[in-house]
């Protein structure tokens, strides 16, 4: 399938001719006249996220790979890791491969596994990492997401032991003892709702020590979902070294601050705004973009964690914490880093196609779009402005921040090796 009148990374109109998936040649005038007209979408490499939460096996009632890839597709994704926090929990060869094999079967996108780090995320005992790693699954991002590797031995083995294979260790950075029983950001704001605060130094003593220990054994660290102004700053600092550090941040935190918690649309203590880690502050956000934009953070990726509407619906404190995001990241990030004049489009194609890949080792993904590559192609509009309606997300689950918002822009269509997943903005 061709596609027509489209701007590769919002340039001049051209064509894309598309042959055994993958791209043949792009240009003015080679698609012919029956392909697929793009009026004019912008074209991105297919996104690829690398925190994705499927929920399959064990939570099928919130999401199942088919469902969650369905969701990934209609936000433009051509590629999601599937975080490990499932049930039974992803850290044998055997629990890789049945998701690896779910994604073959059902999925409308590429699904590569995420293998734990420990042993059912128990921080006791390392996984079998290289197994994993030899799997079929072919494993090599490494997370007890969801949970923090917080002994410090045991981080460092494991850091050890990925280089063995090229794998890279996904840190979700939170001291457990600084953040028991947290509820919310700790501020002002959590002081006037007396609400448990969560502190900023919880996730930025974990990201100093770990950058540390990458950098003493010279192994690969992605540290997950950075949220303070603090964790920019260590890892700007671990940059500096050299070091082989790099770190994501979600769509949500770069547009929600802490005060939703106590004032917003949907009233206060709303627990569609209970993530973790938490909202933070103003300038928390401020810092997070600005980091974005000059490559100290490398990435956007979702966090997508869907929940079922008991789980979310319910008082703040017994509320699962979590957000859905396939569907509403790019949206997001054109709201927050293009429409500021942050990033351009190449730059939001680096962060949340080209360098996603390069971190999960994905030869077959985030390509740039030419001659040669695989035809795993997003089409965006930027041009419209939509209210967030979650009636019509593709999840299974709902618990979106967004809902009511009007955010900008829409996916007019999604490929995976040439093959549409999403046209005219419906699934295929
Ligand atoms: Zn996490």
């Amino acid at each position: 399938m061709n596609i027509r009148n489209v701007r590769v990374l919002g340039g001049e109109p051209v064509d894309i001719r598309i042959a055994g998936g993958v791209i043949a040649e792009i240009g003015p005038g080679v698609a012919g006249p029956d392909a697929v007209d793009g009026e004019g979408a912008i074209a991105l490499p297919g996104l690829v996220d690398l925190h994705t939460h499927l929920r399959e096996p064990g939570r099928e009632d919130a999401e199942t790979v088919q469902t969650g890839t369905q969701s990934a597709a209609r936000g433009g994704y051509t590629a999601v890791h599937a975080m490990a926090n499932t049930s039974p929990v992803a850290d044998t060869a055997g629990v890789v491969e049945q998701v690896w094999r779910l994604g073959r079967e059902f999925a409308h996108c590429d699904v590569h596994p995420v293998g734990a780090v420990t042993v059912g995320l128990e921080g006791k005992q390392l996984a079998e990492l290289g197994a994993m790693a030899d799997s079929a699954a072919r494993v090599r991002v490494f997370s007890d997401d969801g949970k923090c590797v917080d002994d410090a031995v045991l981080m460092r083995r494991a850091l050890e032991y990925v280089k063995a294979f090229d794998g890279v260790v996904a840190q979700h950075a939170q001291e457990p003892r600084l953040t028991a029983g947290a509820q919310m950001n700790e501020g002002v704001i959590s002081g006037r709702l007396g609400l448990t605060g969560w502190p900023a130094v919880a996730e930025e003593a974990i990201i100093a020590r770990d950058c540390l220990l990458a950098a003493h054994v010279g192994s690969r660290l992605h540290v997950c979902h950075v949220s303070t102004a603090g964790s920019v700053e260590i890892i700007r600092w671990a940059k500096s070294k050299g070091w082989n550090i790099t770190a994501e941040v979600t769509p949500h935190h770069l547009l929600l601050t802490d005060d939703l918690v106590e004032e917003s649309p949907v009233g206060a203590y709303n627990p569609i705004y209970k993530v973790n880690p938490p909202l933070r502050t103003r300038a928390d956000v401020e810092a997070l973009r600005a980091a974005l934009a000059d490559g100290t953070i490398d990435i956007v990726a979702t966090d997508h964690a869907p929940h079922p509407v008991e789980d979310k619906e319910t008082e703040w404190s017994a509320a699962a914490m979590g957000m859905v995001g396939l569907e509403t990241a790019l949206s997001v990030v054109q709201e927050a880093m293009v429409e500021t004049g942050l990033l351009d489009w190449a730059g939001v194609a680096q962060r949340m196609s080209v360098t996603p890949a390069r971190i999960g080792r994905l030869p077959g993904q985030g390509r740039p779009l030419e001659a040669g590559a695989p035809a795993n192609i997003t089409l965006y509009d930027p041009t419209v402005r939509t209210k967030v309606d979650p009636s019509a997300f593709a999840s299974k689950s709902r618990n979106t921040p967004y809902e009511g918002m009007t955010l900008p822009g829409r996916v007019v269509a999604t490929f995976l090796r040439g093959r549409p997943t999403v046209l005219e903005g419906k699934l295929v």
